[in-house]
C-alpha cells in the first residue's frame, strides 16, 4: 500500500515552529587489532553513540544556475520543470504523454514506512524531510554558446517535437550569460559555438560570475541558489595558481571559486579534476558544499549494481568491457583524447569498493580487467549505446558472461539526477548534526558524500572510504534523512512475520 505522507511520533523526535530534532541511536562497530595470548586477533565491539539531528523546515526559494545551461541536459532539465509546473501534455505516437519526473529518486521513488495489517506500507521518498518542490525551482546559468533556451531544446533533438512547441513561448526568453572558455581544456570541435564568452584575466572572470550569482539571486528574489557543472567535460588540469593568472586553472575550477567564495553549494556533473586540492581547502575552510563527480546515470550506474550482485553472490568478475556510441555534443567534445581521458578516468574505479570487499574471490591487489571505449556516431544523436560484457568465474572454474545492450537518450537520464543533486544539497545545507562526544551542532562536512548515489566518481573528504555500491549508497541516503526524523535505518528484517 502506498500512503502520500506521514509524521512520526516518539519521545526521541520533536517538531518545533523552525526544526525537526531527532536524537538517534548509531549502531556501528568498534575494530581492534590486539595481541591476545600471543596472536594477533580482530576484535570487534559493538557500540551506540548519540547522535542528535536538526533540521531547519523552512523550505527556501531555490534559485538554480547550470554551468553549460544550453546544453542538451541544461535544457532537457529545464524543460523537463517547465513541462511539470505547467502540467502540460503531447501527443506522441503511442499516447498522450504527462509530463513527470521519472528518474528522479527524491521524486519518484519510495521508501518502506513500516507494515500495517500484513501490508507493506510505502511512501514518496521526498515525504521524509521537507524539500524544495522542483516546480518551484528558477533556472538560470552560462553558456559559452549564446543560443537562448528554446533553440537550444532544438538544437539538442531530445524532445518529443509536440513538447516543444509547447514549451518554446516559456523558453525563448531564457538566455545564457556569457561562461569562461578556455579553448585549451574542451576539445578543439566546441569553439565553434562559443560566441559568449567572459573577457579578462582569471581573477576577474571569478569575479563576474560573483556578480551574476549576486544579480541572479536579486533579480529573482530566491533565498538560495546552487550551482551545478553540467558544461562539456574539460581535460584534467594540474595544480596551479589563481592570483597569477596561470594558465592551468580550469574554468571549471574558476567557477566553484566562485561558488565557494560566495557560499553558494557547488555540484560537478563532470569527470574533470574541477575540485583540485586547493579547492578543496578553501570549502573546507568557508564550510561550503562541494559535490561530484561526474554524473551517475546509465552505464556505471548498472555496473554498480550488477559487479555488487556478481562479488556479493561470491561470483567473480573477472572482465567487464564497457563500449559506448553516442552523437550528441557531448559525444563530440569526448571524441578528443585529453577530453575522453578524464571519462576513462571517472569510470573505471567503479568497482573498486566491490572488489576488495571480497578476499575469497581476489588476492589483495587483484583487479578484473576493466576497459572503456567510447565513439563519437552524429546520426544516433543523444541516444546512447551502452554495450557492456561480464565475464566472471563461477564454481568449479565455470565461465559466465552476461552482455547488456542499452539503448536511451542520455539527456532523459541525466536531467533528473541534476534535479536530485541541486534538491539534495539544498536539503543537506539545512540539516546540523552532533555526536555525544560533540558540544556543538555543525553542519555535514562540506564535501557532500551524501549525494555519492548520483555520482560516478564520488568526492569524498580526505581519507574518507569511497562507496560506489549503488544499493549501499542509496541506503546511506536514505537512513540519514530516516534519521533526522528519528526512524530506524531500512534492516529489511521483517521481524514481525518471523
Ligand atoms: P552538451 O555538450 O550538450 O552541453 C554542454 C554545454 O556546455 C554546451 O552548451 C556548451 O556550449 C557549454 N559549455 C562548454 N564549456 C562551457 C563553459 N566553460 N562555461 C559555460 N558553458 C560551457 O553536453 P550534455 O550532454 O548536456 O552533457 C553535459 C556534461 O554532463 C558533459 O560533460 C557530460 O560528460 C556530462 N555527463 C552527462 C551524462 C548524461 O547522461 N547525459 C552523464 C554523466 C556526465
Amino acid at each position: 500500500m502506498f500512503i502520500e505522507s506521514f509524521k512520526v511520533e516518539s519521545p526521541n523526535v520533536k517538531y518545533t515552529e523552525n526544526e525537526i530534532h531527532s536524537v538517534y541511536s548509531y549502531e556501528t562497530t568498534e575494530l581492534v587489532h590486539e595481541d591476545r595470548k600471543g596472536t594477533y586477533q580482530w576484535i570487534v565491539k559493538p557500540k551506540t553513540v548519540k547522535y542528535e539531528f536538526k533540521t531547519d523546515i523552512h523550505v527556501p526559494k531555490l534559485g538554480v544556475m547550470l554551468v553549460g545551461w544550453g546544453g542538451n541536459n541544461g535544457s532537457t532539465l529545464t524543460a523537463g520543470v517547465i513541462a511539470n509546473r505547467e502540467g502540460i501534455s503531447w501527443a506522441t505516437k503511442d499516447k498522450v504523454q504527462q509530463a513527470n519526473y521519472f528518474g528522479s529518486l527524491t521524486q519518484a521513488s519510495s521508501i518502506r514506512v513500516g507494515s500495517f495489517n500484513g501490508e507493506e506500507i510505502y511512501a514518496p521518498f521526498k515525504s521524509l524531510l521537507p524539500m524544495v518542490n522542483p516546480d518551484d525551482i528558477v533556472f538560470g546559468g552560462w553558456d559559452i554558446s549564446d543560443m537562448n533556451l528554446a533553440d537550444a531544446m532544438a538544437r539538442a533533438r531530445v524532445l518529443d517535437i509536440d513538447l516543444q512547441k509547447q514549451l518554446r513561448p516559456y523558453m525563448e526568453s531564457m538566455l545564457p550569460l556569457p561562461g569562461i572558455y578556455d579553448p585549451d581544456f574542451i576539445a578543439a570541435n566546441q569553439g565553434a559555438r562559443a560566441n559568449n564568452v567572459i573577457k579578462g584575466t582569471k581573477k576577474e572572470q571569478v569575479q563576474q560570475i560573483i556578480k551574476d550569482i549576486r544579480e541572479f539571486k536579486e533579480q529573482n528574489k530566491v533565498d538560495k541558489v546552487v550551482v551545478l557543472w553540467t558544461a562539456n567535460t574539460e581535460r584534467y588540469s594540474n595544480v596551479a595558481v589563481v592570483d597569477k593568472n596561470e594558465a592551468e586553472i580550469s574554468p571549471s575550477t574558476l567557477y566553484a571559486i566562485a561558488c565557494v567564495l560566495e557560499n553558494v553549494p557547488f555540484i560537478n556533473g563532470s569527470p574533470q579534476n574541477t575540485f583540485v586540492p586547493g579547492l578543496i581547502d578553501l570549502a573546507i575552510r568557508r564550510n561550503c558544499l562541494i559535490g561530484g563527480d561526474d554524473f551517475k546515470s546509465g552505464q556505471t550506474k548498472m555496473k554498480s549494481v550488477l559487479v555488487d550482485f556478481l562479488v556479493g553472490a561470491g561470483i567473480k568478475p573477472t572482465s567487464i568491457v564497457s563500449y559506448n556510441h553516442l552523437g550528441n555534443n557531448d559525444g563530440m567534445n569526448l571524441s578528443a583524447p585529453q577530453t575522453f581521458r578524464s571519462k576513462e578516468i571517472s569510470k573505471s574505479n567503479v568497482v573498486d569498493d566491490m572488489v576488495s570487499s571480497n578476499g575469497i574471490l581476489y588476492e589483495p591487489g587483484e583487479h578484473p580487467d576493466h576497459v572503456v571505449v567510447i565513439k563519437y556516431v552524429p546520426y544516433v544523436a543523444d541516444s546512447k549505446r551502452a554495450m557492456d560484457e561480464y565475464t566472471s568465474e563461477i564454481f568449479l572454474g565455470g565461465k559466465n558472461t552476461i552482455v547488456m545492450h542499452n539503448t536511451c537518450e542520455d539527456s532523459l537520464l541525466a536531467a533528473p539526477i541534476i534535479l536530485d543533486l541541486v534538491l539534495l544539497a539544498e536539503l543537506s545545507t539545512r540539516i546540523q548534526l552532533k555526536s555525544e562526544a560533540e558540544g556543538k551542532f555543525h553542519s555535514f562536512h562540506p564535501v557532500a558524500t551524501i549525494l555519492s548515489y548520483l555520482s560516478k566518481a564520488p568526492l569524498v573528504p580526505p581519507g574518507t572510504p569511497v562507496v560506489n555500491a549503488l544499493s549501499k549508497q542509496r541506503a546511506m541516503l536514505e537512513n540519514i534523512l530516516r534519521a533526522c526524523v528519528g526512524l530506524a535505518p531500512e534492516n529489511n528484517m521483517i521481524l514481525e512475520y518471523k
